[in-house]
């Protein structure tokens, strides 16, 4: 299928009177070798169910869509929805389901097809990118891969080990629930308009199975990243101060000197899990 030219682009935004928002983190792709790329690292294999959040004006969704059995693209921006369903019916495009909503309230479970797994392929709005990603984890079980594009800066966060300088409460999240990692590095001049870094393409692959835990383990072990990582050269047992004491980190065989950015997402768990066996309060975690 033809891929959607940076020429076809302005010609159909000078038409429909459509100009770029920066508030919606507007970056367009104009590259249908790179869309191609992301749609065959999306589907690797039998077409799946994929979503495309920020469609925009359909650069990845015609590359991805020949490859999914369908695609459900939401797109909160009403100007572009209808250049976006031009380019789809020009090219005869059928699979694809646009729903025009803010994905930050967007009702998943009325959407998706109950038992089946979908894959998240999209070039996302910079501004929301993080947040995203963490709720649809935390959220959204049916959705089991991601395959975006994000600021580069935001994906060597998501997909940082312990112990590095991007390890952030966001790497720990991420962890938490899947298996995140930083596939290539995409320059700002495949994008119109193009942005000032660059961006990055991840991978993010969720975890299959789940260890049991106690009931609000996962609120407990975001009170304490958060609290861990507000001030990231703090050492735990400081960091930690309002939620337990001292012994409790020793009590698991963690050095109570360490700081947050050198803790598992396992060490967290096993934190939180200590804390709630001890009904220690959590409500005052010192941010
Ligand atoms: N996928 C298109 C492409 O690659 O050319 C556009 C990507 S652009 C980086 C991000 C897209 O997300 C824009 O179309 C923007 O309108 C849309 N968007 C921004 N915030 C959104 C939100 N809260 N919900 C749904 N779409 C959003």
């Amino acid at each position: 299928m033809e891929g959607l030219t940076k020429t076809e682009l302005l010609k159909r935004f000078a038409a429909s009177g459509v100009s770029p928002s920066k508030a919606l983190g507007q970056s367009f792709l104009v590259d249908s070798n790179l869309a191609e790329r992301i749609a065959r690292t999306s589907v690797p294999g039998e077409p799946t169910r994929l979503i495309e959040i920020g469609p925009g004006a359909g650069a990845l969704t015609i590359a991805i869509a020949p490859k999914a059995i369908s695609v459900l693209a939401i797109e909160v921006d009403r100007y572009i929805v209808p250049v976006l369903s031009d380019v789809l019916s020009e090219r005869g495009v059928s699979n694809v389901s646009v729903l025009r909503q803010d994905v930050m309230d967007f009702k998943w479970i009325a959407e998706l097809v109950p038992g089946e797994h979908y894959t998240v392929a999209a070039n996302l709005p910079y501004n929301i990118s993080a947040t995203l990603i963490v709720r649809i984890l935390e959220e959204i079980p049916a959705i089991d891969r991601l395959v975006v594009m994000v600021q580069e800066e935001v994906g060597r966060r998501i997909a940082a080990k312990p112990g590095t300088k991007d390890y952030s409460s966001v790497s720990v999240k991420v962890s938490y629930w899947a298996e995140a990692k930083l596939l290539f590095s995409v320059a700002p001049t495949v994008f119109y308009p193009r942005p000032n870094v660059n961006s990055a393409v991840i991978e993010i692959v969720r975890r299959s199975t789940m260890p049991a835990v106690p009931d609000g383990m996962y609120d407990v072990l975001s009170a304490l990243v958060r609290s861990g990582f507000a001030s990231r050269r703090q050492m735990m047992r400081r960091s930690l101060a309002k939620l337990a004491d001292g012994n409790l980190l020793e009590s698991l065989g963690i050095d109570p000197t360490r700081r947050a950015e050198t803790l598992s997402h396992e060490d967290f768990r096993r934190i939180a899990e200590a804390i709630i066996a001890k009904d220690l309060p959590v409500t005052n975690t010192g941010d």
